[in-house]
């Protein structure tokens, strides 16, 4: 998420046209647009057209999602991605078509949860960390297999 507030002040006093161009912002005449940029990540306010915030540097186009929140995501994801990778390898003796199946969702998933884990801010990171890579490894060893069967 990230706001841009636009407020329109006029140098001289109410009189002058405002001319606007079609879609950007630009204003004709003796009025003077200015934007304030507020920082996605940090709430600062910035000067107009300023490409980076002057308090944390992050890019002002960039919608800031926080590491947190995409870090919470490895709490769900990387237990899913590791119960896959045990029954796509469990299977593989018994039912090669589900254990390619489960094990290219795990490696779907383990992708994924193996990235939210490295950014998931806790102490607990190291773990989700393990536990998508294991994951990932054994959907990825049930895929390759379940293949081999036929
Ligand atoms: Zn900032």
């Amino acid at each position: 998420m990230y706001f841009v507030k636009t407020s329109l002040r006029s140098d001289s006093a109410s009189a002058g046209v405002i001319q606007r161009s079609s879609s950007s912002d630009k204003v004709i005449s003796g009025n003077k647009l200015v934007t304030d940029m507020i920082c996605p990540k940090c709430g600062t306010k910035n000067d107009d057209g300023i490409l980076f915030c002057e308090n944390c540097d992050w890019r002002m186009d960039i919608p800031y999602v926080p590491e947190k929140e995409k870090g919470e995501k490895a709490k769900i994801f990387a237990p899913v991605t590791f119960v896959l990778g045990i029954l796509a390898a469990a299977l593989v003796m018994f039912q090669p078509i589900a254990s390619i199946a489960l094990g290219g969702v795990g490696l779907l998933l383990g992708g994924y949860s193996f990235n939210t884990s490295r950014v998931y801010d806790a102490p607990s990171r190291n773990m989700y960390i393990a536990i998508s890579a294991i994951g990932l490894l054994l959907s990825m060893v049930a895929f390759i297999l379940g293949f081999s069967r036929f």
